[in-house]
């Protein structure tokens, strides 16, 4: 008999409406000694009637808290666990490291339909998301000579991850499917993520045309919780070989992992924000491969992560594909100098060279895609004299104009100047301008530019009603849409022969967010969005629409030129001490009392900061604010920020977040934790 049988107590899962998921021990019968395992799912005496819910075994000791008096556990529903305890280490990894508890994490990692005691009356599963592209079927493609060089490297490298830098269009896609095919030939399975459904769904097409239907299964948010569960058992039963999924599919259970590929890896969706756990379905892998022997784990992207590039190069583990396969021209790209423009007297948001082109392309009945970058939230300001934007002199990042106090502010570190009138770098007096989000309106200025052209709107309002998305979608790709308006969103993935024309309305607004990754962020969206233009027989236009074409980085994504953009912004990030030279935490502060949320903010950046000087780590922990937060009220609560850098790894992460767990907070105050967070919003 091993020892876990003969263990006193049983922690057990549940989950219930007035308490949330919680954890509760149980004592284990003594007919239950030699079976009960972590991850059975249980049913369990509860509360004073004593009514049965269900739960799930994710522990067991031999001691109880004092005062606490323990039930037996009444039945064993499934011999068969439904996780091991690599599983759970997993989680548990994952409750630490992002400051969660393993209750939410579970909560988040198991299909909700597994708290249910009745298990038949399940809602249909809806049909499979409808699948962008039909692709004639294919042969099995032979890889070229340039695909098959890769192929090899990455089969021999050592490390347990590796980065596939490719441009758009260069066969990533078909080196993922040989390194597919050989995993499942050894035995394994495989899990591949893309970062949004509909990229999820293309790419799942395209599996099933080259290995069959039967061994393929999807996870994303969309499927409906009792198609999760069956996913869940057919992985249990090792019936799944390739899983398909967006972020959450991390947490599937796959049995005899041997390869996880993520595609797209810079996208900030790996990383969820709301709610907790706040975690990164990157860094997620990396610890499942970590736990799996003998498995690897490929990231690929057009414009890697800065973080992930500079680890791959310095770990002789980046593989790249700089040429389109077959040689394909990428766009050429133009750019447009907007205060010329002024100078003609056009004030307008589309310049004289965009409206002809627009025309050009719609008169040769091919297809135009606009790109308004809507994630710039708040306004920055610009020098039309020399063009510079206002920094922080300590952040390096744009400083935000709030009309309210008439200042300038940084919200990363809270420095604030008054009535600002005069360009920080010139000194040209009133040539400051402030540029937001006035890009709404895009649509209406279009349709009143161009009335007889069908103009249509793809944003996050468009994702509100369930299929509308898919159906924009589709109109666009059937030719019934001319010109498609949209965010970040329109950049990714989509695949219309028939575009020939990308326009960028306002390229600045994707630098000049006050975020250190502005410029990573920007320079990938351009280089995303320009890859629409020309995938067909006709050659592609790109237009980028400026008002600051001394912008480097701006130049570096009209040449789509990772590699010396990553030079560039490697030395920003190293001077600063921005990621991959520190990791850092955000800690939010909040409450509906404006001043009660700041003061607190500042108490607890105080204690923090003497706490990190006793242990004369000033130099290696680096405490910034607090600072309001960009957005900074939500729901009628004041939020403030306070970021840390951490320079020390795992030891400056406990230090930081054991001082953090030992803050008792009054009741009218909010904290929230997140761990290597996407942007300060
Ligand atoms: P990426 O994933 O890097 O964007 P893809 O793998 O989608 O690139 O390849 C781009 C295009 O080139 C696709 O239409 C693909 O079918 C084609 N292609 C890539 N490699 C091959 C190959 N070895 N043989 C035939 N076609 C290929
Ligand atoms: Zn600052």
């Amino acid at each position: 008999m091993s020892k876990i049988n003969n263990y006193k107590y049983a922690l057990c899962l549940v989950d219930i409406s007035t308490l949330g998921t919680k954890t509760f021990s149980y004592l284990i019968p003594d007919d239950m000694k030699g079976i009960i395992k972590i991850g059975q799912p249980v049913t369990l005496p509860f509360g004073k009637g004593g009514r049965k819910i269900k739960g799930y075994v994710v522990g067991f000791s031999d001691y109880l808290e004092a005062g606490i008096k323990a039930k037996y556990i009444d039945e064993i529903l499934d011999n068969e666990p439904m996780f091991n305890l690599e599983y759970l280490r997993m989680l548990e990894w994952v409750a630490n490291y992002y400051f969660s508890d393993l209750p939410t994490v579970l909560k988040t990692a198991l299909p909700e339909k597994f708290f249910q005691k009745n298990l038949k009356n399940y809602r249909k599963p809806n049909k499979e998301l409808k699948v962008l592209q039909t692709e004639k079927s294919k042969e099995k493609n032979t890889l070229s000579d340039t695909q098959k060089k890769v192929y090899e490297e990455i089969k021999k490298v050592n490390s347990k991850t590796s980065l596939l830098y490719g441009i758009t269009g260069s066969g990533k896609t078909e080196i993922y499917f040989k390194l597919i095919e050989d995993t499942i030939k050894d035995g394994k399975n495989v899990l591949f993520l893309a970062p949004e459904i509909a990229l999820v769904s293309q790419l799942t097409s395209r599996t099933i045309k080259r290995f069959g239907k039967t061994s393929v299964g999807i996870w994303h948010s969309s499927i409906t919780e009792a198609e999760k569960y069956k996913v869940w058992q057919k992985l249990r039963n090792d019936e799944i070989k390739i899983l398909f999924g967006a972020r959450s599919s991390v947490f599937a259970p796959i049995k005899n992992l041997g390869l996880i590929i993520i595609d797209e890896e810079n996208d900030p969706a790996y990383k969820q924000t709301m709610p907790a756990p706040r975690y990164s379905a990157v860094e997620v892998a990396k610890k499942l491969i970590e736990l799996n022997d003998g498995s690897k784990l490929i990231l690929g992207s057009a414009t890697p992560d800065i973080q992930s590039y500079y680890e791959a190069k310095n770990t002789n583990s980046l593989f790249v594909l700089n040429k389109r396969y077959n040689e394909a021209e990428l766009p050429k790209v133009k750019v447009v100098d907007m205060r010329m423009e002024r100078g003609f007297g056009n004030n307008g948001i589309f310049s004289k060279y965009l409206m002809d082109e627009i025309k050009k392309t719609i008169e040769n009945k091919n297809q135009v895609i606009l790109l308004i970058n809507r994630r710039g939230f708040s306004s920055y300001t610009q020098c039309m004299e020399c063009s510079t934007i206002i920094e922080c002199p300590k952040c390096a990042i744009p400083l935000i104009y709030h009309s309210q106090t008439q200042s300038h502010r940084c919200h990363y570190c809270g420095y604030e100047i008054k009535n600002l009138t005069k360009c920080t770098n010139c000194e040209a007096e009133g040539t400051l301008e402030n540029f937001g989000t006035g890009t709404q309106r895009v649509e209406e200025i279009a349709g009143k530019i161009f009335p007889d052209y069908k103009i249509h709107r793809l944003d996050s309002d468009s994702l509100t009603k369930k299929n509308e998305h898919f159906e924009i979608l589709e109109a666009f790709q059937n030719g019934e849409i001319d010109i498609l308006i949209g965010t970040q969103m329109i950049a990714k993935g989509l695949d219309n022969p028939n575009v020939t024309l990308v326009g960028v309305i306002n390229a600045d607004l994707c630098f000049n967010l006050p975020d250190f990754r502005s410029s990573e962020r920007g320079f990938s969206l351009l280089c995303q969005v320009a890859g629409r233009s020309g995938r067909g027989k006709d050659e592609g236009k790109v237009i980028f629409q400026t008002f600051n074409n001394s912008n480097i980085f701006l130049d570096k994504a009209r040449e789509q030129d990772y590699e010396s953009f990553f030079e560039n912004e490697i030395e920003i990030r190293e001077a600063f001490d921005y990621p991959p030279f520190s990791k850092i935490i955000r800690i939010i502060l909040s409450s509906d009392n404006n001043f009660r949320a700041e003061k607190s903010a500042m108490e607890i950046a105080m204690r923090l900061k003497d706490w990190i000087d006793k242990q004369s780590l000033t130099e290696r922990l680096i405490v910034m604010g607090p600072a309001p937060c960009i957005l900074e009220k939500i729901r009628g609560e004041f939020r403030f920020n306070i970021l840390v850098k951490n320079k020390l790894d795992e030891k400056g992460h406990n230090i930081i977040l054991s001082f953090l767990r030992k803050i008792i907070l009054p009741n009218d105050i909010k904290m929230i934790i997140d761990v290597d967070p996407m942007d300060i919003l």
